[in-house]
């Protein structure tokens, strides 16, 4: 089920002398039938209200929510086909796992209420689906985080959703269980088909495992994209810093008679643009160690990371005066000299206006 938000709004009125919140700032952006879709952003960007939104516990200011071609804005969300995770499980504490995943089927009444055998065998298929089929009969407290957030899942894919939400689903576990549920979530997606929305802050976890993401920013959607892509090829400085570990090294620099100027080096060429300040943002993979590279660093640390050597070294224009470079181990670059040097990768360095903060790209008059 293909899910579209169109020009979706959502205020919250004023609170002591602050003004209106603007929680979600006219979103428009569409999530593909069949897919998994991170919506990523800093906290309080608007992610929950927009979730919560599609899920119908919200009810948004202006705009519309359309799941395939009905718009379903009015509808209440037990009638949207709607499976919901929040960050915090919510499981009920005096219930066995087989009555938490059954207890949305018990909750429906008439003509759809199954029997309690077609219940029990949907409860079961779920409890396969993620894993826990030997743990129905434990109450919630005898899990473990991991466990809880499965069960979770399992009473959130019980009703055969069309749209499955989920709100943080990992910010409870600890790392090593982080990186493995998340992979369950990409399984899970994948063996159902269904649609779905899965909420974070973290890139790296939004990165890995979705087939589109959707970067917001202050309730306003900033780019939607494959990962590879949005991270190849952000549209503005914001997405361009959000993306990436180490974070993406920024320069003030300039544009001048077809050169890219860090400071009074000139690092790559750019004929077909015109002159002017510009931020210069190379990813930590975009720098080459030479010899006698364009771009003259001091240098500060070399570590070793195995297949990897990370450099950091400071530079005057840097905004956070110094870099970190990743480079290949066996690039020579001798950890007791003063200074590095490296070339830029023309396809790793970004270049953004200095006013709007929008991607100029190479090649595009500006
Ligand atoms: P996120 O999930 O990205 O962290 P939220 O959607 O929870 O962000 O919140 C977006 C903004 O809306 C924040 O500024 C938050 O404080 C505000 N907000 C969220 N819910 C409410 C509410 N019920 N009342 C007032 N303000 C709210
Ligand atoms: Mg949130």
């Amino acid at each position: 089920m293909k899910v579209a938000l169109q020009n979706l709004t959502k205020t919250f009125p004023a609170r002591g002398r602050r003004g209106d919140v603007v929680a979600v700032d006219n979103l428009n952006v569409e999530f593909p039938d069949g897919k998994l879709v991170a919506l990523l952003g800093p906290s309080g960007c608007g992610k929950s209200t927009t979730l919560y939104m599609i899920c119908g516990l919200e009810k948004p200011t202006a705009g519309q929510v359309f799941f395939g071609e009905d718009d379903v804005t009015a509808l209440p969300p037990e009638s949207r086909g709607v499976g919901l995770v929040f960050q915090n499980y919510a499981l009920y504490p005096h219930l066995n796992v087989r009555r938490n995943i059954m207890f949305p089927l018990e909750n429906l009444r008439g003509k759809v209420r199954p029997t309690k055998a077609e219940m029990n065998a949907r409860v079961e298929e779920a409890a396969r689906l993620v894993q826990i089929e030997g743990l129905l009969d434990r109450k919630p407290a005898e899990l473990s985080g991991g466990q809880q957030q499965r069960v979770a899942i399992a009473r959130a894919l019980v009703k055969r959703p069309r749209v499955l939400l989920l709100d943080e689903p990992l910010s409870n576990l600890d790392a090593r269980l982080r990186l493995q549920t998340r992979e369950e979530i990409r399984r899970i997606q994948r063996e159902t088909g269904v649609t779905t929305v899965f909420v974070t802050h973290d890139q790296e976890e939004a990165m890995s495992i979705s087939d589109l993401i959707v970067v917001m920013r202050e309730g306003a959607l900033q780019q939607a994209g494959r990962p590879q892509q949005v991270y190849d090829d952000p549209d503005n400085l914001f997405v361009a810093k959000f993306l990436g570990t180490p974070p993406i090294n920024v320069f003030e620099g300039r544009v001048s008679g077809g050169h890219i100027y860090i400071g009074s080096e000139s690092v790559l060429d750019a004929p077909s643009l015109h002159d002017g300040e510009v931020y210069v943002a190379v990813r930590p993979e975009g720098f080459i160690p030479k010899n006698d590279g364009k771009l003259t660093c001091a240098l500060r640390a070399v570590e070793v990371m195995g297949r990897d050597v990370s450099v950091v070294a400071g530079h005057d224009a840097s905004e956070t005066g110094r870099l970190r470079a990743i480079v290949a181990a066996e690039s020579a670059v001798d950890e007791r000299a003063e200074t590095v040097r490296f070339d830029l990768k023309p396809n790793k360095t970004l270049l953004f206006d200095k006013e709007t903060q929008r991607r100029i790209r190479m090649g595009e008059r500006t």
